[in-house]
This record gives structure tokens, C-alpha cells and sequence, in this order.
């Protein structure tokens, strides 16, 4: 994951992929003769807010989801668990149907609503004023996929736009934040193991677990909300998870009753925000 990243980077810093502005044009549209083709045998990535939608649009739990459709590992050399379709990388999607379309189409992942776009995001220094960077590229043409045999003409805005992407990515980001946080300053390759990974799972992908622990309605902080409070929860408990492994600057808390000030704090961020 970190290499693919890093090279991804690496090409467009050196200019052998191409950025692309937002008034690109290109020409795509699905084919009935490859359809689902894309949703065999190929490796693809999940992020919470992902697996959040399907498992809503599919009226189960997020964790049910996530055991049933999805291997959940730690990626040792990056030093964080990630999430990724299992039916898909030995064979057709657990939600690909018959003629090839998506049962949970509405609702499908980020990297399936925005392929054959591809979007590369790089935290910036400080001294670059922070932040990140996103750039836009055509995912490398499969030999199995006829999109580009289309008539109809796009830009990259209007495809996103179409996608509906934009706040996916928005959330994305957050996620991201927590990753880069936890790998970058809490040294997390150091400290991540199973036993962290699945305290982890209930702020990653349990939103209803926690909704119905905490008595937390919907309709008092919606699914978007909640969301950002449970990455700005994750952030503080791996902050102080970190500290017990001396790393990142909850280093010196008491162990006990930093446990103890993890989840009261866990659940202030999750009810108030
Ligand atoms: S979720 Fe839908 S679009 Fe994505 S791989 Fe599965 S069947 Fe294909
Ligand atoms: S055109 Fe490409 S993306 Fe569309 S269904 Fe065919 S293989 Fe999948």
C-alpha cells in the first residue's frame, strides 16, 4: 500500500503519469459486452465511510459487513489495518449480478464510482502551508475494459460530479488524516497488532454498535456527523494508545487511568463532538 502510493507520487512528481485539470475531457462509458468484468478478480481498497453506506444500503451492521464481505488486515509495513473486498480478489464481487451490474450500485465504493479516475493525495509539509495536495489520473487502461470504445465525452469535473465523489472524498480525506497521523507521528509500525486493530473496528466500521451503546439517534447527529466525531475519536485513542508504547506526546500517562481517560473521552467526542 505504502509502495504503491509512494510510487504513484513518484510518477506524477516526475511527470510519467499526468496530472489532470478539471476540465479534462475524455471518453468513457460502460459497455454491456465487459460488463462487471472490473469486479473480478481485482484487489479493492475500503474505507470506513464505504463500508458504512453498503452496509446501510444492505440494512445490516457495519461489523456484519465487514466480516462477511471484507478482509480486514494489517498492512505490517505501513503499519495500519486496512480494508478490502474478499470475494473479489479470487473471483467475481459478492455484489455483482448475473448480467454483470452492482447490487449495491447507489451505494458502491469510492474506488468503484470514480474508476477509470484515479486521485493521488499527498499531505503537505508545514513549510508548504500544510494541507493536502490532490491530483487526478487516468487509471491504466485494462485490456478487459471497452469504457474508452464510448461516445459519450467527459470532464473530470463532470464524472465526479456524476459520481457523486466529492463528499466521498471529503471523508476519505479525514480517514487519510488519521492514517497519516498514526503512521507518520504515533510511529504506529512500531506498536499496530491484532489485538489494537480490533479495538480499532467499532470507530472504523461500527457506527450502529456505538450508536446503540452511547443512545445516539440518527436524527440527533447524522451519519456524516457521526462520522467525523468517530475519526476525531480515533485520533485521541490511538493518540493515547501510542503514549502506553512511548510514542507521540501522550508518552507518560499513567496506564490505568489513561485507560480509564480513553473511553470517557472516546464517548464525550462521540456524543458532544
Ligand atoms: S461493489 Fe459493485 S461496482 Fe464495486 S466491485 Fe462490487 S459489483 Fe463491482
Ligand atoms: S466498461 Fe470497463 S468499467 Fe465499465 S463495465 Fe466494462 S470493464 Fe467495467
Amino acid at each position: 500500500m505504502q509502495k504503491y502510493r509512494r510510487e504513484l507520487l513518484e510518477s506524477l512528481a516526475e511527470g510519467s503519469l499526468t496530472g489532470l485539470e478539471m476540465n479534462h475531457q475524455f471518453n468513457f462509458e460502460c459497455q454491456d459486452d465487459c460488463m462487471g468484468r472490473c469486479c473480478n478478480t481485482i484487489s479493492i481498497m475500503l474505507d470506513p465511510w464505504d463500508v458504512e453506506i453498503m452496509a446501510r444500503h444492505l440494512g445490516m451492521p457495519g461489523r456484519d459487513f465487514l466480516k462477511e464481505y471484507c478482509i480486514y488486515e494489517i498492512d505490517r509495513g505501513y503499519g495500519w489495518p486496512f480494508a478490502r473486498f474478499r470475494h473479489a480478489e479470487k473471483g467475481p464481487c459478492a455484489f455483482m449480478l448475473k448480467d454483470g451490474k452492482c447490487r449495491v450500485y447507489p451505494a458502491r465504493s469510492r474506488n468503484c464510482r470514480t474508476y477509470p479516475l484515479g486521485r493521488a493525495v499527498r499531505a503537505k509539509a508545514p513549510e508548504e502551508g500544510g494541507g493536502l495536495e490532490e491530483m487526478f489520473f487516468m487509471v491504466e487502461r485494462q485490456p478487459f475494459c471497452f469504457g474508452n470504445r464510448g461516445r459519450r465525452t467527459w470532464t473530470i469535473q463532470d464524472w465526479l460530479d456524476d459520481a457523486d465523489a466529492l463528499k466521498m472524498y471529503q471523508l476519505f480525506d479525514l480517514y487519510m488524516d488519521v492514517i497519516n497521523y498514526c503512521t507518520g507521528e504515533l510511529q504506529s509500525r512500531a506498536w499496530m497488532s491484532d489485538a489494537v486493530s480490533s479495538m480499532m473496528a467499532p470507530l472504523l466500521f461500527g457506527p450502529d454498535m456505538l450508536r446503540e451503546r452511547l443512545n445516539i439517534d440518527p436524527d440527533q447527529v447524522g451519519h456524516e456527523e457521526f462520522y467525523r466525531r468517530r475519526m476525531k475519536a480515533l485520533k485521541a485513542v490511538l493518540t493515547d494508545i501510542a503514549g502506553g508504547f512511548g510514542f507521540g506526546p501522550a508518552v507518560g500517562g499513567g496506564k490505568e487511568e489513561g485507560s480509564v481517560k480513553i473511553m470517557d473521552r472516546m464517548k464525550d467526542i462521540l456524543v458532544n463532538g
